[in-house]
């Protein structure tokens, strides 16, 4: 039986359906060990981002995920101009939901229907909500999604679509995640958060794995955006499981992007904090990375120093530039990932250093 164990405290608790964060208020990761990795397994999955199952913590016999799949993972990575041949994009939007977020979300909620949960509870700036709904769709699960009353009208109509409850708030993402936890805890119903689950993050873990297999090896640099960090994390757990398994010789560094108008991370690095203060959310058109106090930002602090990487800030007139010129180059995607590009841009790059971008959220899906 797993258990979690307190990122903050180290206590560790019984994983229930209801459980969600320490008593103290800190995260929980799953206790694990590194798993053994064995690439001649991958080929008895699917050609999906379940070829890395056993890397995962479930049952080796359990068969719940191939009910809950939708052909998640696997995307594209291009080259994304000819004349910059190391420079790769990895087209995460090419998920059933359209967003990075259907890697995490198949995998926490393949570990709900585990669980035997019938109703499950989530936040979200947009995406995430997105993929929860769909997937608990998938399992027959219930579904309540609390948003802003200001995300995306084609956030809200996917959301919709899936037959979730959509919980309008009016109020900072902060206060949003505040009244669904709320929630939570008076339906004593699971919280299937992508920040606080650590479910989620086997499932983002995946993206690592794709590009090591795509590139037969470890790029330099790892290009993300973050907000809770979910794809930060999960690809820094994700290469550290590939290097301690002794298949990539060291870590890419990761070049985390933030939008400089809601950049609680960034201060913290510049200020060589452990944790990042609460900021004031200054308003951005990058809606799904501000979040102006990140619940696991002492982890991401952490895994962004130990691979030498550094943090961005994106200005507001360099997201909308950013979106143009990707669009030139044939990939449409929504305004939050124009940052993505944007910090590569800004990024001074070494001579042949092997950069990843990806390319989180469809064009569609902006207003
Ligand atoms: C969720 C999301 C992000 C950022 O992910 P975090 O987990 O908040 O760091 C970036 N871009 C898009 C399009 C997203 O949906
Ligand atoms: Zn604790």
């Amino acid at each position: 039986m797993k258990q979690f164990i307190c990122n903050n405290c180290g206590n560790k608790h019984d994983i229930t359906p209801t459980i969600w964060k320490c008593e103290c208020g800190g995260v929980l990761n799953i206790v694990k060990d590194t798993p053994k990795i064995d690439v001649a397994d991958w080929r008895n999955y699917p050609n999906s981002l379940w070829r890395y199952y056993e890397t995962m913590p479930f049952a080796k016999d359990s068969k719940i995920w191939e009910s809950v799949t939708m052909g998640e993972g696997q995307s594209p990575l291009i080259v994304l101009d000819p004349l910059e041949p190391n420079t790769y994009v990895k087209v995460d939007y090419m998920m059933p939901t359209l967003s990075f977020k259907d890697r995490g979300a198949a995998v926490l909620m393949t570990k709900a229907k585990e669980l035997g949960v019938s109703k499950v509870i989530a936040d979200s700036s947009g995406n995430a909500g997105t993929a929860i709904a769909a997937y608990a769709a998938r399992c027959n699960i219930a579904c309540d999604i609390y948003l802003s009353d200001e995300t995306s009208p084609k956030k809200i109509a996917q959301v919709k679509a899936h037959g979730a409850t959509i919980k309008e708030i009016r109020g900072t993402r902060e206060d949003i995640a505040a009244a669904a936890q709320r929630a939570v805890e008076e339906e004593n119903v699971f919280y299937a958060s992508h920040v606080y689950n650590p479910y989620f993050y086997e499932g983002t873990k995946t993206y690592a794995y794709e590009v090591f297999e795509q590139l037969k090896g470890a790029p330099d640099t790892l290009i993300i955006p973050v907000g809770n960090g979910t794809l930060l994390l999960g690809a820094y757990y994700g290469f550290k499981e590939l290097l301690e398994n002794g298949l990539i010789e060291r870590m890419p560094k990761v070049i985390a992007i933030q939008a400089a108008n809601c950049a609680p991370l960034v201060n913290a690095y510049k200020h060589g904090e452990v944790t990042a203060k609460p900021i004031t959310n200054e308003g951005t058109l990058a809606e799904g990375i501000a979040i102006a106090a990140p619940a696991r930002s002492k982890q991401i602090l952490e895994a962004v120093q130990e691979t030498n990487g550094t943090f961005i800030d994106i200005q507001e007139d360099e997201i909308l530039s950013a979106r143009e010129k990707l669009s030139d180059k044939g990939f449409y995607v929504e305004v939050t990932s124009a940052v993505n590009y944007a910090g590569y841009l800004k990024y001074e790059k070494g001579q042949d250093e092997k950069i990843i971008i990806p390319l989180c959220g469809a064009g569609i899906k902006s207003k």
